[in-house]
């Protein structure tokens, strides 16, 4: 059996080539770009200079978001997705100081520029603070601004304005925030300012720092000086349980208030609730935050296509679940996404990029270097 079907392998073969050599070469069909002039024109380039750096920085985080996860997205997402639209592709190595990391310690790599261990928010490995990216932006007079899915005081948002040794501790990372050199926000967590075991009212803090802040809607303040919206006491609604466009309108908020300072400024936002879908093993439940985040996504892109002087990078502080886009029982034409755990992963993670500076972000490097590369592009401000 095995030769004959060999033999009939190699009879196949060699019909191809004696087939190919009898066809012209004009029936071959090439539907690739026609000329250099029109590939220059593809949304793949760019037209940013080697060397130039940018005004502004917006650092996007899904967070449970590695590439099975943008593969699945641009899978079960309408039309073409907006991670496509990003010119720069590197990839990051997310462990921390264990072989897995968890968001605090990725989320102070990248907010801070150091390794340390799970859990540690802002501060390194020995307990010490760290310099964040909202500080040195305030430090050039820059503002800086934070966008979450979770709470504000959840291990992510947390990195870029706390210094703790415990992610779980949220009342003593909320009382970081009306401290911090961020001058806008929006997220939940209301109950950690408003509700907390010390009996202290945060939210006349704010005031006192001249916040205004807003529960119940995501109003616009045009006056304000420093703006923070705290729509529920502890996480947003999931997407799939009606939260609406709020990852992306408050987006668009926070561009309206931070681009008003002419030194320029820092935005962080983060699809939170990927890695949730990621922990719960629910498909639907991730696929519909990664859309939600690639629609914002498109509103960032269109903010730095026509700002151009915003740098936007896009990443993930590590996926979630083990997700496989295998086969369906054989069938190649079917893909059944499944989960092989509720936990992290390993993973490398891309990181894409459009804006002046992009090209730093390109090959492959640890997450720590996400910090370290922004934060050269906003020392070396001509
Ligand atoms: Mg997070
Ligand atoms: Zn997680």
């Amino acid at each position: 059996m095995k030769i004959t079907l060999t033999k009939l392998i190699f009879i196949f073969a060699l019909s191809l080539i004696t087939g190919c050599k009898n066809e012209p070469s004009t029936k071959l069909v090439d539907r690739g770009i026609p000329n250099l002039a029109e590939a220059l024109k593809d949304k793949q380039t760019h037209s940013f200079e080697k060397g130039d750096t940018p005004k502004n920085v917006i650092l996007v985080i899904g967070d449970g978001t590695g590439i099975n996860q943008i593969s699945a997205l641009q899978y079960y997402k309408d039309g073409a997705i907006h991670y496509e639209d990003f010119p720069i592709i590197g990839l990051s190595k997310t462990s921390s100081t264990s072989l897995i990391t968890d968001s605090a310690s990725a989320g102070t790599a990248m907010a801070c520029g150091e390794k340390t261990f799970n859990k540690a928010i802002g501060v390194n490995a020995q307990g010490q603070d760290l310099l964040n990216l909202t500080e040195l932006m305030s430090q050039k007079g820059g503002s800086s601004g934070l966008i979450a899915t979770s709470s504000i005081t959840h291990a992510t948002p947390a990195s870029f304005y706390a210094h703790h040794s415990d992610r779980n501790d949220h009342e003593i990372i909320a009382s970081f925030l009306p401290e911090s050199r961020i001058d806008f926000f929006a997220a939940a967590g209301l109950k950690y300012f408003n509700d907390r075991n010390d009996q202290v009212n945060l939210i006349d803090t704010f005031v006192q720092k001249g916040f205004i802040i807003e529960t119940r809607s995501l109003k616009a303040y045009p006056e304000a000086k420093k703006l923070g919206y705290l729509l529920a006491d502890k996480d947003m609604p999931k997407m799939i349980e009606g939260r609406g466009p709020f990852l992306e309108d408050a987006s668009k908020l926070a561009i309206d208030h931070l681009s008003k300072n002419e030194q320029g400024f820092f935005l962080m936002v983060e699809g939170s609730q990927v890695d949730w879908g990621g922990h719960d093993n629910d498909f639907d439940y991730m696929i519909s935050e990664l859309i939600d985040l690639d629609n914002t996504l498109g509103s960032l892109m269109a903010y730095a296509r026509k700002d151009q002087n915003t740098l936007i990078v896009v990443t993930g502080d590590h996926a979630t679940g083990g997700l496989a886009l295998s086969a369906d029982n054989g069938d190649y034409n079917t893909i059944k996404p499944s989960f092989s755990s509720t936990g992290h992963n390993a993973d490398w993670i891309p990181v894409f990029a459009y804006g002046p500076g992009a090209e730093l972000f390109s090959g492959v490097y640890e997450n720590n270097m996400i910090f370290h590369k922004i934060k050269a592009l906003l020392s070396d401000q001509k």
